[in-house]
């Protein structure tokens, strides 16, 4: 069959590359070496030996919450991963019960947390998920090493051509082998021009960018008042509150401050700017402790904050033998917090995929099954991006349905801060560990539809409710 995933009729894949070995990446090659007799992970970046942020992963100085789908999914995958992150320091926040947390204009009650991230850095996630990963004889890496192209032809992939990072367009690109192609290689990849260059048709890219801009400093918090009453703070922009800060802490006691701005008004990335604009939010909680915290590194900017989901579960001219996975094939507003839990329910809708006995995984139907797997994430950023102003791009055309739909989230966001039953309900559905039904399920529906909006704090809750 044509489209079959790897060549050669009912034989395992003798050799899969997968292109990047950031989360994504490693998570892929975890799953495709129980389906390979080789998995080779091609990395531009040489690996640091332990939790140091690098080059190919800019994003890895701002904060990165692991959203509890995502947490499932990686225990999944990596059985022991989520009790070790603990062990080495990530904290485990509850919500709502930790945060002093502001959404839609109103404080969020301090009830008893339903659900929990965990905020640790992300070059420590990185590092740990890589130990495990490349700990398996069955992965190889190559280092400071760039895919520059694929090998093969508009109807099947049979490698890559890599070339040594660095070696400059004159030196030959070589060529790896292989009857399976994963492109990991983040939101920058460079895969439409790698499958035109072989007579193939790049995906369509659907694109939703409200111009969001991430500013990020490391603090101590040298007063002590994050991690008795609360574990840190979490104010979300909106269509009418353009400005977002978020503070966290990480696995070394010392607190991550990202400060955000949509288009128009993205915060500056020097050090008496940055401290200007937390004063923008719409309380001063935030700016009155960095005021009272000792910087410990400057501020780092990231601007490429767009949505953007390629269109590889259309049908189009592509070769069988090619994947998308991770940013590469769909990548978030990271306001949210999903890419890696995205990237781990991928892997494990791909080993499902797989593993299938009743279905020849052919190339469109694992990637349909990639593709799936990141649907309720892109539902939720592109459905709350849609409102922003200034939003751009295809995404923002409406479906079908939208407007009902709309009706009942915008009075169930109404609910979210104070009321226990919508704001369980929807946690669950943000934090990607329940589907969307399950707002659905009756005593949410009447909790939307017939119950007043609870009371909620007028001003920030530093302490637990009854605390
Ligand atoms: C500012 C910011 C904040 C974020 N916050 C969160 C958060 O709170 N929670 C969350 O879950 N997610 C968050 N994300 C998303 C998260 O960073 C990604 O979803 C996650 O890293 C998975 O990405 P990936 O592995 O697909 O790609 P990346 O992590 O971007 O990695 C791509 C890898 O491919 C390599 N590479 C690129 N091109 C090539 C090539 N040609 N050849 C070989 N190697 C190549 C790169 O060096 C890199 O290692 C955030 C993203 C941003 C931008």
């Amino acid at each position: 069959m044509e489209d079959q995933l790897t060549a050669g009729t009912g034989v395992r894949t003798r050799h899969a590359v997968v292109v990047g070995g950031s989360v994504a990446g490693l998570l892929v090659a975890r799953v495709l070496a129980d389906h390979a007799e080789q998995v080779t992970v091609v990395e531009r970046d040489r690996f640091p030996d332990g939790a140091e942020p690098r080059p190919g992963v800019p994003q890895g100085r701002h904060i990165h919450v692991l959203l509890e789908g995502g947490q499932r999914a990686l225990e999944e995958l990596l059985p022991g991963l989520v009790g070790e992150l603990g062990e080495q320091g990530a904290p485990r926040v509850g919500m709502p019960e930790d945060l002093v947390q502001w959404q839609n204009g109103r404080w969020f009650r301090r009830l008893p947390a339903t659900s929990h991230l965990f905020t640790g850095s992300r070059p420590q996630l990185e590092a740990l998920v890589r130990r495990r990963v490349l700990a398996d004889p069955r992965i190889r890496t190559v280092e400071g090493t760039e895919v520059v192209g694929l090998l093969g032809d508009s109807r099947r992939v049979r490698g890559v051509l890599v070339r040594e990072r660095g070696a400059g367009a004159a030196k030959e690109a070589r060529r790896l082998e292989a009857d399976l192609v994963v492109d990991a290689s983040g939101r920058g990849t460079r895969a439409a021009d790698w499958l035109a260059a072989v007579g193939a048709e790049a995906p369509h890219e659907e694109t939703l960018d409200t111009g969001l801009a991430y500013a990020t400093r490391v603090y101590k918090d040298t007063g002590g008042r994050i991690g008795r009453d609360h574990l840190g703070y979490y104010i979300m922009p909106n269509p009418r509150q353009v400005y977002g800060g978020v503070a966290l802490p990480v696995e070394d006691g010392r607190v991550l401050v990202t400060l955000s701005g949509l288009r128009g008004s993205e915060p500056p990335t020097d050090e008496a700017g940055f401290e200007e604009f937390a004063g923008r939010l719409p309380h001063p909680v935030l700016r009155d402790w960095i005021a009272g915290a000792e910087p410990d590194s400057p501020v780092h900017g990231f601007r490429q904050t767009a949505n953007i989901r390629r269109r590889y579960d259309r049908p189009g001219r592509r070769p069988a033998g090619f994947l998308a996975a991770g940013d590469a094939l769909c990548s978030f507003n990271p306001v949210y917090g999903q890419g890696m839990a995205v990237a781990a329910i991928g892997a494990v809708a791909l080993r499902r995929a797989l593993s299938d006995p009743r279905r020849t995984p052919t190339t469109f139907r694992v990637q349909r099954a990639l593709f799936d797997a990141s649907r309720q994430a892109w539902d939720i950023s592109s459905g709350s991006d849609k409102k922003m102003p200034g939003a751009r791009g295809d995404g923002l055309r409406s479906k079908p349905g939208d407007k009902v739909a709309g009706w009942y989230l915008e009075r169930a966001l109404a609910r979210y801060t104070g009321d226990p039953v919508v704001g369980a309900a929807l946690r669950s559905v943000l934090t990607l560990s329940a589907p969307l039904g399950v707002l659905f399920a009756p005593k949410v529906v009447r909790a939307v539809l017939f119950t007043p909006q609870a009371a909620t704090p007028l001003e920030p809750p530093l302490l637990r409710e009854g605390g």
